[in-house]
């Protein structure tokens, strides 16, 4: 039924006039884009021709603004409300390699929200490393020990499934050093040979290296923060971590590429007024979320900006640019 509506909406052009009047800036999110193999391994990363229609879609009916300008409108609140801007979280070696040729030929400004200690280190980011364990792989078992998971089934799809949404939800709810507990575990149901041989298998789960940083910022990309290691900002982090994190990320960036490093995305979106208390003090512009609300100088936390994450497909997306952030909202304080 829902899709014989989004069938029947989309065919009548109804989202043309829906567009005209849902009328708001927004900051889309995407992560990698690629040529993807397997779906559930590689989920966090598009096909390369599903973002390029998506790419012409909102080239051809919105104002793709840079973040830089999209700050200077938000403080002078002069939006014209048609306002896009893109970014992608994380770092991936294919925002150089497949998003900026696209986007650079076409001029269209966009920025990159990275994890410092993953470009430093290259480590993968853990939902990745659960991702490639779990769905790639012909394992018929696995062990988390930190997770109380021993030698459990993952023989068929849904058995992995199960043990992929309890493992997820641990790496996004836990304090950052069972996270890494829990990476160790994941990885040492494989040999170190093997674990790299299927990380080599799947490059678009790869994190980009200083060296390919600095050439998607010489090449016009906007860089930002996305803490030093991938954490999760939420209440169970300790204080002085969360604070190390989102302070000591920026200072690597400066030095590391020579710039003034004005935004900071959360990882995961996830946010407490301590954190976004840090984003302040840290000498950010301005930090962004993740949250289907309306952009507006008086209703936003400026260390919270919301941003919509964009759907695999064409259609998906124009669906959402039609109908979100809602125009019926309350109004929030953070
Ligand atoms: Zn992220």
């Amino acid at each position: 039924m829902k899709k014989i509506l989004k069938f029947l909406f989309l065919s009548l052009n109804l989202d043309f006039f829906i567009r005209k009047f849902n009328k708001t800036p927004r900051i889309l999110f995407w992560h990698g884009v690629d040529f993807i193999k397997n779906n559930q391994v590689e989920a966090e990363s598009f096909h390369v021709e599903d973002f390029k229609k998506q790419i012409d879609f909102l080239n051809k009916y919105y104002e793709i603004i840079s973040i830089e300008e999209f700050y200077k409108r938000f403080i002078e609140d002069s939006f014209t409300k048609k306002e896009v801007v893109l970014t992608f979280d994380d770092g991936y070696l294919n925002n150089l390699t497949v998003v900026a040729p696209y986007l650079n030929e076409k001029n269209i400004p966009f920025t990159v929200f990275v994890s410092t200690e993953h470009i430093e280190t290259g480590e993968l980011f853990p939902t990745s490393i659960a991702r490639l364990i779990i769905f790639g792989t012909n394992l018929k078992e696995i062990s988390i020990p930190t997770l109380m998971i021993n030698e459990s089934k993952i023989s068929n799809s849904t058995e992995k499934k199960e043990i992929y949404n309890l493992v997820s939800f641990a790496l996004k709810n836990s304090p950052v050093d069972k996270v890494r507990d829990i990476v160790d575990d994941l990885k040492n149901n494989l040999t170190k040979k093997k674990y790299n041989l299927l990380v080599q298998s799947y490059s678009s789960v790869l994190p980009m290296n200083w060296e390919q940083l600095r050439q998607l910022k010489e090449q016009g990309a906007t860089i930002g923060s996305h803490c030093k290691y991938h954490i999760c900002c939420h209440k169970k982090q300790n204080y002085n971590v969360v604070k190390d994190q989102i302070q000591q990320s920026k200072v690597i960036l400066e030095k590391k590429l020579d710039y003034i490093c004005d935004f900071f995305a959360y990882p995961n979106g996830d946010y407490t007024l301590e954190s976004n208390k840090f984003v302040k003090e840290s000498g950010y512009k301005m930090g962004f979320s993740v949250e289907k609300k309306r952009i507006s100088k008086s209703l936003n936390n400026i260390s919270a900006i919301p941003r919509l994450g964009v759907p695999s497909d064409l259609d998906s997306l124009k669906l959402i640019m039609a109908f979100y952030p809602k125009v019926k909202f309350k109004a929030y304080n953070i």
